[in-house]
């Protein structure tokens, strides 16, 4: 029986049989134990399925995992230690030395550090592209070694809501995948995979455990990009560190997912403990109400700053303002999230007078959880970047990132309210 999103958050990925226990299980276990060397031989193999060593899978990560495969609607998931991780592995997955990929240049910092400095010593580049650019000017980013197009759901920080399946077409126009971070929207506001992503990744780092209580990541297999095409020889030839497995022939549309464990997991070494999954797990079952507070609240509080004349500027795809209100209404329809980012006239120095005055909310690195935060991303998460890079990201100096919390949205603007009034003093 097929469940709602919301049920799904609460119940999926666990079914305890006749006298289990009702929650899932911490299993708390490098090591799994078989009753012949044959059934372990065939585990090796990948005959069979079932554990062999929790540095490639583990019982309460794969429930976590199943429960995410379902609320994004893919074929199998693969978590992560973080999102930097995931991004990481569902890029290599499908890349190697000589190869290059497109990607929006309005997303997270790190994932811009991950492509434009460490992928390009590893000889695979990244090729930015804009929305405003035409598809003909695209295209003449894509060659014969163009292995995938990758945006965000929502930009973290710009709040670019990506044109899905604009992104989704052009790619499979050439045969490559559309790889889709999720992380802002997740799956309770937007699956991508039924606007024609092929693979979509997280950072549950962030609204999925809700908490700030771990760092992880996940990725997300559709199942449904052709990887037979031609361009993606590592899914259609043997690998020979398994005596020869095909994984588009032995795993069908699992392929590409399964390559990511037991090749990549199993070398890189990125699961998660088994705790850490516990408590993601644990954040994933509010999810589907905290999202509905979460775009509430900041839908609120981006209409009171929008009305302030200390306000600058006011950007959140909820808005009618926005300029990318359309595709909001189209990719988001039950709510925009809970980031908004904004300028106060006097810029830097206002804006640090402001945060400085806040008391609800704290300044903290992190986005994404149940406390309202803020944060000035020119002088902390992206200083690495360069000018150019950031006007690219979508970043001005005066620019700063309020995530929204799951409070009483009047405190939070009583808060704002206090802290305006200190600047202008
Ligand atoms: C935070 C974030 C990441 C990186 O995730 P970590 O869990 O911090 O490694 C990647 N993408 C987006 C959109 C993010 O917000």
């Amino acid at each position: 029986m097929a469940f709602k999103k919301e049920t799904n958050c609460v119940q999926a990925g666990y079914t305890p049989e006749n006298g289990e226990p009702r929650v899932l299980p911490i299993y708390q276990s490098t090591t799994y134990k078989y009753d012949s060397s044959e059934h372990l031989g065939k585990l090796f193999d990948l005959e069979a399925p079932g554990h062999m060593y929790s540095r490639i899978s583990n019982p309460t990560v794969s429930s976590v995992e199943e429960k995410i495969n379902v609320l994004e609607g893919g074929v199998g998931a693969l978590c992560t230690t973080s999102g930097q991780a995931a991004n990481l592995l569902a890029i290599l997955n499908i890349t190697s030395t000589g190869d290059n990929f497109v990607s929006l240049s309005s997303i997270y910092g790190g994932t811009i550090n991950l492509f434009a400095v460490t992928l390009k010593r590893l000889g695979i580049e990244v090729r930015f592209i804009t929305p405003e650019m035409t598809d003909e000017e695209v295209e003449g980013l894509f060659d014969d070694r163009t292995r995938l197009v990758f945006g965000e759901t929502i930009a973290n920080p710009a709040l670019d809501v990506l044109d899905i399946e604009k992104y989704a077409k052009l790619a499979h126009k050439h045969n490559i995948p559309l790889v889709v971070d999720n992380t802002f929207a997740t799956p309770v506001l937007c699956t991508p995979i039924s606007f024609g992503a092929d693979i979509v990744v997280h950072s549950t780092t962030k609204y999925m455990d809700g908490q700030a209580t771990v760092v992880g990541g996940v990725i997300v297999d559709s199942g449904n990009f052709d990887w037979t095409c031609g361009k993606f020889p590592e899914l259609c030839e043997p690998d020979e560190s398994y005596h020869g497995v095909v994984y588009t022939r032995d795993f069908g549309k699992a392929a590409y997912i399964t390559k990511a464990r037991v090749q990549l997991m199993r070398d890189f070494g990125v699961l998660p403990p088994a705790i850490s999954a516990f408590l993601l797990n644990a954040g994933l079952t509010t999810l589907h109400l905290r999202m509905e507070r979460h775009s509430e609240n900041a839908l609120k509080v981006a209409k009171y700053l929008e009305a302030n004349d200390m306000i600058s500027w006011v950007n959140y795809p909820g808005l009618e303002s926005s300029k990318d209100y359309e595709l909001c209404k189209k990719y988001l329809p039950n709510g925009a999230s809970g980031v908004i980012s904004f300028g106060i006239k006097g810029g830097r120095e206002a804006a640090t007078k402001f945060m400085d005055s806040l008391k609800l909310a704290a300044i903290v690195v992190h986005v994404a959880d149940a406390r309202t935060c803020v944060l000035h991303p020119a002088s902390t998460t992206h200083r690495q970047l360069t000018d150019e890079q950031l006007v690219a990201a979508g970043i001005s100096a005066d620019l700063i990132r309020m995530s929204i919390g799951i409070e009483n949205v009047d405190d939070i603007i009583e808060d704002i309210k206090q802290a305006l009034d200190k600047v202008q003093k």
